[in-house]
């Protein structure tokens, strides 16, 4: 196959642009030139070099072209699920009294530590095959749901597969995702563990595979000295880290990100704006998961307006997880973006797409502009706002050059 490569007939092209914060372009009638499966050109259709006349001619169909959504939360791999439990919390059953009678994250832990790697790795290719039907073209994928050694070894070591079969992923090490009952009342212990002991082996089995790490800090789980403590340990062993953060109270876990120059801080419901103005001066990314708030019938939506007004750069993603937010669906995301959030279009998808990539440290993805990887989405669409506007409707776009 050719690699030059030029999309035409695309009534429009929608694009965050990589030089600005929130600014985004569109271009109608427009056309998108390809090199080995990054974007050379974009313009126009009338205005196509003369050189690009001649490439291989992938026809738009009237289409428009928007860069692939990009998750940058997601814990992708657990055994089991827990509609059951659903249905009971439906019925009035609080989490706590579930947890006490060994459901809730314990459910998921069962499952995943009894999954052998060839099973985790089927379930991975069906949940990312289903995100990338819906135009999700990278994640990133938390391990987790082990919370002992070798479980997240297997997880690590399904993720390694994925990645070797093509699946775009980053992968976050999160064996400090809760406190397991082998470690009951004593979390300084089981900390001690994960930062010594288990991050250091999992890094050593598998090197390159994560990229990331990442600890739920909240109350009743883990303190921010906690928190300290994992992700200094995975900085020395070349992770950045990423942070859960002020999801159910204040616990300065947005603070915390910023002391640790974390890559993002996430969920950030009870983020304090001390907090919104130390993560916009040190880089970091707060990722908002407004489906999970949503899932958990929480009233209180985090301040995304307040953090955009405080400088931050924020990204959307869906936290796809078996208790909190059963959704692989990135027009939810999108929409809850607009009409929770109170963000506009272009800033929710601007937080899906390049401030998610951004994240990730992916300069290359979330925006179509020379030098961006070609993954393009074709939406068949009068204009990309439909994907909010029309809010039940399903669209599947067309991913140009997924692998
Ligand atoms: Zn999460």
């Amino acid at each position: 196959m050719s690699g030059r490569r030029l999309i035409t007939n695309l009534k429009g092209l929608f694009t965050p642009d990589p030089e600005t914060p929130w600014g985004t372009h569109t271009v109608l009638d427009a056309a998108l030139a390809i090199q080995d499966n990054r974007i050379a050109w974009v313009g126009p259709r009338n205005e196509v070099p003369r050189a690009w006349q001649g490439a291989e001619p992938i026809d738009g169909k009237g289409r428009w072209a928007t860069p692939g959504f990009v998750d940058p939360h997601t814990h992708l791999l657990f055994g089991g699920d827990r509609s059951q439990e659903f249905n009971r919390r439906l019925h009035g059953v609080t989490y706590a009294e579930l947890a006490a009678a060994g459901g809730g994250i314990r459910e998921t832990m069962r499952a995943t530590r009894l999954a052998t790697v060839a099973e985790l790795v089927a379930i991975g290719e069906s949940r990312l095959a289903k995100l990338a039907r819906k135009g999700v073209v990278h994640i990133e994928a938390k391990t987790g749901y082990g919370l002992e050694l070798e479980t997240e070894s297997r997880l690590l070591e399904a993720y390694a597969e994925l990645k070797r079969r093509g699946w775009s992923l980053d992968v976050t090490l999160m064996p400090a995702h809760d406190l397991p009952q082998e470690f009951a009342g004593d979390p300084d212990r089981y900390i001690q563990v994960v930062a010594d002991e288990w991050q250091p082996e999992l890094v050593g089995r598998f090197p390159g595979v994560a990229r990331f790490c990442d600890v739920f800090v909240e109350k009743g789980v883990f303190t921010a000295d906690h928190g300290r403590q994992v992700l200094e340990s995975g900085r020395k062993l070349g992770l950045t880290p990423r942070l859960h953060a002020d999801e159910f109270c204040h616990t300065g876990g947005a603070e915390l990100a910023a002391e640790m120059g974390a890559a993002s801080a996430d969920h950030l419901m009870f983020c304090s704006e001390t907090g919104m103005k130390a993560m916009a001066a040190a880089g970091v990314t707060p990722i908002l998961l407004p489906a999970t708030t949503l899932f958990l019938g929480m009233r209180d939506f985090a301040p995304a307006r307040k953090m955009i007004e405080a400088g931050c750069r924020v990204a959307l993603a869906s936290d796809f997880n078996p208790g909190s937010c059963a959704c692989l669906d990135p027009l939810l995301i999108l929409r809850l973006g607009c009409l929770q959030l109170r963000m506009t279009f272009e800033e929710a998808f601007t937080a899906m797409t390049l401030h998610a990539a951004r994240s990730l440290g992916r300069e290359d993805l979330g925006h179509l502009h020379p030098g961006a990887l070609g993954k393009v989405a074709l939406w068949e669409v009068n204009h990309p706002l439909e994907l909010v506007y029309w809010m039940g409707e399903t669209y599947l776009p067309e991913i140009i050059n997924l692998a």
